[in-house]
């Protein structure tokens, strides 16, 4: 029993120049529960053709003193939460769910000059996305951050040193401080710069390789050749900080399927990362190669199709890295292991997968995506009449074996991912 009725804590609002800080909308999977902080708006090359993630918005360089004020923030926000707790009186504090609730129902209305309705919506929404956010934070470990948004390395080094180190500074537990970089931009610091970010305490950097072809890399507007590719990540891995590439499974169409698989592989074996991410192609609706693809132009590859590039992309792997496939698109994501004594292991998986007769392989795709993928709302959060539509046909058609079952599910599963998230 935790609850504590009408629990009330009331802030130490001298402590506070603000009460919000600056949050951006996403950050890997793999960094989940660490402290998103924004130390630059968006992205700064914003034209890869597959990616809708920041397209309508521009690029924002933020001065240092406004990332130290949003750490400040932070600060003052986890020792409010933390005094709260001890007042609230239940030792498990943050981890709990129950206490969390009422932890933070006691804050928003112990304080309702700054969490109240009579706050202007915007900036009431953005004071309790930052408490949310703290909170969330704490109730991992309160020991992780990652930096956003798309590529925090432009920063110019010494002032990227100088947020990190008073991060630190203000928070002395953090042990892991990971970000974003586009490896064009890895290629162009020199490897001092890297090992001084490395030192000051970046310990992990995620690069969006996606491939290793260059005629897929320009096509999808890239801007990066598989060069700039190899120098950026050896220059990371030659720095100490960890390095963790994407690549892209179905991102030369099938125009460049077996190219893409190989000549990512080959790229990969040169920069040898401590970690290889699998994430699908997913072509997005609000993406513009949706409407190359739409033309017809772009060619999709089916699952089953991005699963043999898959296998194709492992078998030529000659390295020591850590494969994950733990993307929302990923057909697979018990595709996992150490390379090389992995290999095999993982190579089973694709096989057996393979081997699965046809109806039970696409019962086993539909059911995945259908399943997880989205609650079929169109972009008005209405009901989606027609993907649920196209998913019942689907399901129908294997139940009876129609010979057309394949196509209706790859159609289903292209429909189900256009509305997906990256
Ligand atoms: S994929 Fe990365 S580099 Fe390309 S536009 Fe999107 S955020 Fe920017």
């Amino acid at each position: 029993m935790v609850s504590r009725g009408n629990f009330i804590y009331h802030m130490n609002t001298q402590r506070f120049e603000d009460y919000y800080f600056d949050i951006g909308p996403m950050g890997p999977p793999s960094e989940w529960g660490s402290l998103l902080l924004r130390v630059t708006r968006n992205c700064p090359w914003n034209r890869c053709l597959f990616c809708p993630a920041y397209k309508n918005e521009r690029f924002q360089y933020k001065k240092v003193e406004e990332i130290k004020r949003d750490i400040n923030v932070v600060r003052a926000l986890e020792d409010e939460i933390v005094r709260a707790i001890a007042e609230f009186g239940y030792g498990k504090g943050m981890t709990d769910a129950l206490v969390r609730k009422e932890v933070l129902s006691g804050i928003i209305q112990g304080n309702p000059e700054i969490y109240g309705m009579a706050v202007e919506p915007e900036t009431r929404s953005l004071r309790l996305s930052s408490l949310y956010q703290v909170a969330y934070w704490l109730s991992f470990d309160g020991k992780r951050v990652f930096l956003q948004d798309a590529n925090s390395l432009i920063m110019r080094t010494h002032e990227l040193v100088e947020v990190i180190g008073y991060l630190r500074e203000r928070f002395p537990v953090i042990e892991r401080i990971t970000s974003y970089a586009r490896s064009k931009t890895c290629a162009k610091k020199s490897l001092e710069e890297m090992r001084e970010l490395h030192e000051a305490g970046l310990s992990r950097l995620h690069v969006g390789l996606e491939s290793g072809c260059d005629e897929v890399l320009r096509y999808m507007q890239k801007g990066v050749t598989a060069e700039e590719h190899i120098k950026g990540g050896r220059n990371v891995v030659a720095s100490g900080i960890s390095l963790s590439e994407y690549v892209m499974p179905g991102l030369g169409g099938k125009r460049w399927s077996s190219e893409h698989a190989l000549k990512t592989a080959q790229v990969i074996n040169e920069i040898n990362p401590d970690f290889i991410r699998i994430r699908s192609l997913a072509v997005l609706k609000d993406s513009p190669l949706y409407e190359r693809y739409c033309t017809g132009e772009f060619e999709q590859l089916t699952d089953d199709e991005m699963v043999e590039e898959i296998r194709i992309f492992i078998e030529n792997l000659d390295c020591n890295s850590y494969v994950v496939s733990d993307q929302m698109t990923n057909i697979l994501t018990e595709i996992e292991g150490q390379l090389p004594q992995d290999k095999g292991k993982l190579l089973t998986i694709i096989e057996q997968y393979k081997a699965k007769p046809l109806m039970e392989r696409l019962e086993f795709k539909l059911g995945k995506y259908s399943g997880s993928y989205c609650d079929y709302l169109d972009a008005q959060g209405r009901f989606d009449l027609q993907l649920e539509r196209l998913i019942q046909e689907a399901h129908k058609s294997i139940q009876n074996s129609y010979p057309d079952a394949e196509t209706k599910v790859d159609r289903a599963i292209l429909a189900i991912k256009e509305r997906g998230v990256p």
